[in-house]
């Protein structure tokens, strides 16, 4: 990827655009063509165009044709370096005769590892602030070892003279030599006691991957001894966590980072260890406190019995310890050297009381964390700015920004809506925060466990049931992420990462790579609190259940909270890299389709596609089964998902939500939801099904092909029209502008009959519930309603055209004259399109002076956006006011 970049900047071209870098990883030869039109072609855009554009052309074209050329030699020269890496891949798991390998010679390896190094630092340096994607590869054989180091033999690295071989039952004991090479993974160099050295690589070793490399170093100083359990030894050991650059070299390769135990001096795999040869002289500083996927030196004194140290650590020290295990997201780490250094006597039970409260803070612990913050205000031992904490901010501040007065209140609501729920205001808060000036800030809530619990499912694995009847629009979850990552957060900003598995072409992009890293990291932090639900998930159609999978499925990840349990009873855990990949790939939500960015800011992150997307593991909202035509609304705030009814559900009923979008045509739903390895049974489906596959298809292809034509007309018509105007007053249409519009209805009822056509299997076997579900209906309705509206001079046949339009999406409409709800069922498919269809008929009927009508149908709309998204009147301005729909909803504000 970088000899690419470096090319195409020598040829004064810039780098592939987000979506062009996965087109780069597409071995369709038309791609590629494609691609290499494009990537010359915006050089002539980009660059000398401009004024003289036009001006010799001939010679210009001239130039176009050689640098396309010129381009389309480095994207087959890249092919080519995909090409060797796939075949390195293929021996490494077919091969039957390991070859032989002689280690390299240690200053060998030395000197290589460093002018890797400076390297590294070169091109960042070039680079500057500007955007260098990073590409490693991956493959189908993925190892972690799942047997104690006391299980296992030492062997020294002359044992390890076979590649590609797994050295199971056996461990190597070695010694950090160089400093780490941070690119996605890290590399370095290792010897062992009798001085031989041999490269290792670590997937998954951070997730912050702009950070220095002298800070990366610091995780595993120089002369850190580790055990590495059951190495790998690959042909090509660097290729999953640093460039991919076609050229193999022998080495371990470490997938899993838990297979890494790092061994204290104390331990006795050590006794009777002399290391040959000394370490050689770097620049690295040593550092005295890593925090890298293991506890503190307290807490594992006390589990391991490790005598104590001449010096015990001062009161300071030890809190710095702790603040570093938050700071790296380690509340876990931080509550077991905080317990451990109380029990050891070297901290009293009311010090460090401040940083007691954050880490139970962290841990969602809140009625503790409320008692340790109220101690700390009461102490006074910290002042923090004004106690009246801003609404709009509430939820993006991170805790330790406030003062402890604020801390301790924030915590008691976070109490309180655990058990209760949000509120409207609580929900407008986070709503307005996630759509505020951070692109992707992390919300802080509690989580909310509506009246549901965990059952078993008959044929679909487990479910949420209610465990009593639910109104429409109750809200049943309010769940928060963990180990969420953005595409723009600062921690990968400007190095998007794209894994390319050789052996499938599966393509993982930055966050879903360092948000796996991040379930990684979490996992061994927090096993008790996280294993089952995060590993409890399947993996995918194609891999093994984890052991996790035949417990109980908690509501809630809790961690153990027993001072000496969670000290004597912590046991990391040796986490599959390869089966959090699969759970986030089956479970995790793709593009946060927050409800803030569906009007004003459409698509933001759409606009850098695949790359643009977030990854959000939400292990709870993944227990709910899929269903086209869902029961709920679950929608997203960040990294915080609300899941509300949308029907009356009585006591028992199962809740299913949507994986695809129930108004895709039924051909399409059903390619999308192939990789769950499951045939939906919805009642949609089973109307699309009885169909038959001639029908939906045909009925697909009107959908997506044709009627787009019909819909662009209508479309530019109403440019010209002001919808404030729509309706007041009578047919007052010019007389060629009003055939305009009648053609354009005709053309509907055109496509709207064709669409009917395809149905007409299903209604005859299921009329009742044919006739309230045509999601492919909706459109054309929608639009003739509004034609209809402008030069049609009969209210009911606006109102019955809306009608028809809502119940096609299994909305059921009262009749006009009642005074009551108008929706008496809320629409199940098409949901902001049929709120905007609602809002515009009450506009409709405010034009023509029905102000009661009107105020109907606006309360309607409300009465949907309450029940889909919530956070009241000012979330339901803020996404539904324009000029357009204004006069009504200022008639039913005053
Ligand atoms: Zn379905």
């Amino acid at each position: 990827m970088e000899d690419l970049l470096r090319s195409l900047r020598n040829l004064g071209l810039g780098a592939p655009s987000p979506s062009q870098l996965l087109e780069l990883l597409d071995t369709d030869e038309e791609v590629q063509k494609r691609l290499a039109q494009l990537l010359s072609l915006s050089s002539v855009l980009d660059g000398e165009g401009g004024e003289e554009g036009g001006a010799g052309g001939a010679a210009m074209m001239m130039g176009q044709d050689l640098l396309e050329e010129a381009v389309n030699a480095l994207l087959d020269n890249f092919r080519k370096t995909l090409d060797r890496q796939r075949e390195v891949s293929k021996k490494e798991t077919t091969t039957k005769a390991p070859t032989k390998v002689k280690l390299a010679p240690r200053t060998a390896l030395l000197a290589r590892q460093d002018a890797a190094l400076k390297r590294a630092e070169q091109q960042r340096q070039e680079a500057g602030r500007g955007y260098i994607p990073r590409l490693v590869v991956d493959g189908k054989a993925s190892y972690h070892s799942k047997r104690p180091l006391a299980s296992l033999k030492r062997i020294s690295c002359g044992d390890l003279n076979l590649a590609p071989r797994r050295y199971e039952g056996a461990y190597l004991l070695c010694r950090v030599m160089t400093p780490l090479l941070l690119y996605v993974g890290v590399t370095f160099i290792v010897d062992d006691p009798s001085g031989a050295a041999i490269p290792v690589s670590i997937s998954h070793f951070t997730s912050d991957i702009n950070q220095s490399q002298s800070s990366v170093s610091k995780l595993l100083p120089l002369g850190t001894v580790l055990a590495i359990r059951e190495p790998f030894v690959s042909l090509d050991h660097a290729s999953r966590a640093g460039p991919c650059t076609g050229k193999a070299a022998m080495g371990i390769r470490v997938d899993s980072p838990t297979d890494i135990v790092i061994v204290e001096e104390e331990d006795r795999l050590l006794e009777g260890v002399e290391w040959k040869e000394d370490l050689p002289l770097s620049s690295c500083p040593p550092s005295t406190s890593t925090v890298w996927l293991r506890d503190g030196f307290l807490s594992r004194q006390l589990r391991q019995g490790f005598s104590p140290p001449a010096q015990p650590p001062s009161l300071s020290a030890i809190r710095e310890t702790i603040e570093d295990f938050i700071a790296f997201g380690r509340p876990g780490a931080a509550y077991r050297e905080l317990c451990a250094a109380r029990r050891l006597a070297l901290v009293g039970n009311e010090s460090l009381k401040d940083v007691e409260a954050r880490i139970l803070y962290e841990l969602r612990a809140w009625s503790g964390a409320k008692d340790a913050f109220a101690s700390t205000s009461a102490q006074g031992s910290s002042e923090g700015g004004p106690d009246s904490l801003r609404k709009d901010t509430d939820f993006a501040v991170p805790i330790s920004e406030l003062s402890p007065v604020q801390a301790a209140k924030r915590t008691e609501r976070r109490l309180a809506s655990e058990s209760a729920g949000l509120t409207d205001e609580e929900v407008a808060s986070i709503y307005f925060a996630s759509s505020g000036h951070s692109p992707n800030p992390r919300l802080d809530t509690s989580e909310y466990i509506g009246p549901v619990q965990v059952r078993d499912i008959p044929g679909a694995g487990r479910g949420l049931v209610t465990t009593r009847e639910v109104q429409p629009g109750e809200l049943l979850l309010c769940c928060r992420s963990y180990g969420s990552a953005y595409p723009s957060d600062p921690e990968s900003l400007g190095s998007p990462i794209l894994r390319l598995n050789v052996d499938n072409g599966v393509v993982s992009t930055t966050s879903q790579v360092r948000a796996q890293t991040n379930l990684i990291h979490a996992l061994v932090d927090r096993p008790d609190m996280l294993a089952v639900p995060v590993l409890g998930l399947t993996a995918g159609p194609s891999m093994d259940y984890s052991r996790f999978v035949t417990e109980p499925y908690p509501l809630r990840a809790r961690m153990e909270l027993d001072p000496k349990k969670a000290v004597n009873e912590y046991k990391s855990l040796d986490v599959d890299a390869a089966y959090v990949d699969g759970v986030l790939r089956f479970n995790a939500f793709g593009p946060a389709q927050a409800p803030a960015s569906s009007h004003s800011h459409k698509h933001v992150e759409e606009s850098q596609g695949e790359l643009g997307r977030s990854t959000q593991p939400h292990p709870l909202p993944a227990i709910l089964n899929h269903a086209c035509l869902p029961n709920v609304s679950s929608v997203f705030f960040s990294n915080i998902v609300t899941t509300r009814a949308l029907d009356v559900l009585p006591e028992g009923t199962e809740i299913v939500h949507q994986y695809v979008r129930g108004e895709t045509p039924f051909p399409i739903r059903t390619a999308q939801l192939s990789k769950h390895g499951f045939e939906c049974a919805c009642s949609l489906c089973i109307l699309d099904r009885a169909d038959g596959a001639e029908a939906s298809g045909r009925r697909a292809r009107i959908t997506e092909g044709e009627s787009r034509a019909v819909f662009e007309r209508s479309r530019l018509l109403f440019k010209s029209v002001k919808l404030a105007e729509v309706g007041s007053t009578d047919a007052s249409l010019a007389g060629e502008v009003k055939e305009a519009h009648e053609d354009v209805v005709e053309a509907l009822k055109n496509l709207r009959e064709r669409i009917d056509e395809t149905y007409s299997a299903s209604s005859k076997t299921f009329p009742k519930e044919r006739a309230q579900l045509k999601p492919e209906v909706f459109s054309t309705l929608d639009r003739q309603t509004r034609h209809l509206a402008l030069f049609s001079g009969d209210i009911d046949v606006v109102l019955d055209s809306a009608g028809d339009a809502l119940r096609c999406v299994g909305a059921q409409v009262a009749s006009q004259d009642g005074k009551g709800q108008i929706l008496d069922k809320l629409p199940r498919l098409h949901f902001d399109p049929s709120i905007d269809l609602v809002l515009f008929v009450a506009t409709f009927l405010q034009n023509r002076r029905l102000k009661e009508l009107s105020l109907r149908w606006v309360q309607a709309a409300y009465h949907a956006h309450q029940a889909m998204v919530g956070g009241g009147q000012a979330v339901f301005l803020h996404r539904w006011k324009s000029d357009s729909v204004a006069p009504a909803l200022e008639l039913w504000l005053s």
